[in-house]
């Protein structure tokens, strides 16, 4: 890719470079994009103005977004962390994954127990009778 970088005459209030200001954060400073782009800044008054309001947001959010920290140890503590933080959630899940099939087995023995309930019902011990007699005579004429 081969952007023309010139600089825009001063009056203009727009550049077409401004939205690349952002991408300055993925690129390495040896990269020749990097290279023109912040070339091209410090001559356009558009985009060194967008720059400097960027900056400033980046050191305000500089917390939240572990990109826009440049310095490689804070950088790599910050993954540290939240790879910590993903153990912990990891852990967190499965223990709710516990909890499921936990709450899960419940279910199935609260169904067991209203078979158990439905099976010892008056109406039932009814039929039973009623069967066994069935089966009785059955047993008793064949
Ligand atoms: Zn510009």
């Amino acid at each position: 890719m081969s952007h023309d970088l010139r600089v825009e005459p001063v009056t203009a209030r727009q550049c077409i470079h401004t939205k690349n200001i952002y991408s300055l954060l993925d690129m390495s400073p040896k990269d020749e994009a990097y290279k023109n782009l912040s070339r091209h800044i410090e001559n356009c008054p558009v985009c060194s103005k967008e720059f400097q309001k960027f900056q400033t947001k980046i050191s305000a959010a500089q917390v939240y977004i572990p990109k826009a920290v440049m310095d490689r140890d804070l950088r790599q503590s910050f993954e540290r962390e939240v790879s910590e933080l993903f153990k912990v959630l990891q852990l967190n899940e499965r223990e709710a994954l516990k909890h499921k099939v936990k709450s899960k087995f419940k279910t199935i023995d609260q169904m067991g127990i209203e078979f158990l309930g439905t099976l010892a019902s008056k109406q039932m011990i009814k039929i039973y009778v009623v069967a066994a007699a069935m089966y009785a005579a059955l047993k008793y004429f064949s």
